[in-house]
């Protein structure tokens, strides 16, 4: 028999963004409906979530519950580990700089699924079906959802929040454009016996960055972005001979190193959507925005359409679906999501560019951040909260790029 669910929104998908989108949600007094299946218990990656990002976490009760397996990320480094002619500078920001103790924290996914998880199970206005949806049909005045236990949802708001394939998405008739990069993200975690002082540095390479994040202790989590067919030799090779290789590539920086079990791989893609929101459906993270994994920018800025979602929806609470709600979505998330996919593609794009002038702007643009203590303060805020500083990097590194 089908059963008919009636929310005030419909939230698909249980990845990260989707569960603090449901809760951001019922936090601001809405009925919800979240349909997808419980998140993977496995996964080895760790976000580095900055503070704007923790601000809203608090809000919904979640900092708390993950804070004691987080550990802070105080100074942050990028160095140049390319050998092509023109190298940049070592390039460190401290969050002392702009008055703060940390930029933010990092934290494994599983500890913040649980957490997410655990508060949903809490909050009495959340109706979660664990099950994927298998049909939408969008209509004028709602969205309606079957899930694949048969059930079907209906509701005046959708949110597209099912990952970079997504089917709402497709639902609502939003076009996308995307690429798929010859790059994959070998992922671990790792023990070494120095200290790392809450620091993680990115170091550049031609085959993208290999960055090194700390947990708490003497460990740290690493995103090694190589060639597919590398990331598999390397996902092979035995516990010493892999510890060896991410000690050279560190250059002993953090002393002796020790990978734990467990290592995955991600291979990586961009991919941006013509708008962000129609016909009763509103995208949310990977539905809104794919890029690769630097400068930990991915959940933060999905936290950041969730914000934005749930301040528009309670905007318009008689209809929050409605064409007005949908465009004031459209145009609140539009330059924030570009500027970021735009910066962070472009600077992946001019690592693996071996043309000398993608070369010349991404040394120009690290030399002018090491040298000057005003652009690197207005770039640590920037990294952590949207505004103009981001899109003045895009159009300089544009405008060398393609001269
Ligand atoms: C190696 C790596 C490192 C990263 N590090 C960082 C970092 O340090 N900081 C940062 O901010 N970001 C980081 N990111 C990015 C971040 O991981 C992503 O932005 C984030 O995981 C996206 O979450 P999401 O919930 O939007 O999508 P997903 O995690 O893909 O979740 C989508 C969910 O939708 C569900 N789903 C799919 N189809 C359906 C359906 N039909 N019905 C119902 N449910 C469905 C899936 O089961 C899944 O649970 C990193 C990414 C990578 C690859």
């Amino acid at each position: 028999m089908v059963k008919t669910l009636n929310a005030e929104i419909v939230v698909a998908g249980t990845g990260p963004t989707g569960m603090i989108a449901a809760l951001g949600l019922a936090h601001a007094g809405f009925f919800v409906a979240l349909a997808g299946p419980r998140p993977r218990g496995d996964d080895r990656r760790t976000t580095a979530l900055m503070r704007p990002a923790l601000t809203y976490l608090d809000s919904l009760g979640i900092l708390q519950r993950v804070a004691g397996e987080a550990a802070p990320l105080s100074v942050m480094r990028i160095v140049d580990a390319t050998s092509r002619l023109i190298r940049s500078p070592i390039v460190t920001f401290r969050a002392s700089e702009i008055g703060e103790e940390s930029f933010g924290l990092n934290t494994p996914n599983t500890v913040l699924n649980e957490a997410l998880e655990t508060a949903i199970a809490e909050q009495k206005t959340i109706e979660w079906r664990q099950a994927t949806v298998a049909h939408w049909e969008i209509g004028d005045k709602s969205a309606v959802a079957t899930l694949d236990d048969r059930t079907r949802i209906e509701a005046p708001l959708a949110i597209a929040a099912d990952g970079r394939d997504s089917r709402a998405r497709e639902a609502a008739g939003i076009k996308t454009a995307g690429r798929s990069y010859r790059q994959s993200a070998l992922v671990l975690n790792f023990a070494h016996t120095r200290e790392h002082g809450s620091t993680s540095t990115e170091f550049h390479t031609e085959t993208g960055p290999f960055t090194q994040v700390p947990l708490p202790g003497n460990r740290s989590s690493l995103v090694w972005v190589v060639r597919p067919e590398t990331a598999a030799e390397l996902a092979l090779l035995d516990d010493a001979a892999l510890s060896m290789r991410i000690e050279e590539k560190m250059q002993s920086m953090l002393g002796r190193v020790t990978v734990e079990p467990g290592r995955q791989i991600y291979p990586l893609s961009s991919l941006l959507p013509t708008c962000f929101a129609k016909n009763r459906v509103a995208l949310v993270g990977e539905a809104a925005h794919v890029f690769p994994p630097i400068g930990a920018q991915g959940l933060n800025l999905g936290i950041r359409d969730v914000e934005d979602i749930v301040r528009t929806a309670s905007d318009d609470r008689l209809d929050p679906g409605s064409v007005t709600a949908l465009a004031a979505y459209d145009g609140r998330r539009r330059p924030d999501i570009l500027a970021r996919s735009t910066a962070v593609n472009l600077l992946n794009l001019s690592l693996l560019s071996d043309l000398l002038p993608a070369q010349m702007a991404r040394s120009a643009g690290l030399g002018a951040l090491k040298a000057l203590s005003p652009v690197r303060a207005f770039f640590m805020r920037e990294g952590m909260q949207p505004g103009s500083g981001f899109a003045r990097i895009v159009s300089s590194l544009r405008e060398q790029m393609w001269r």
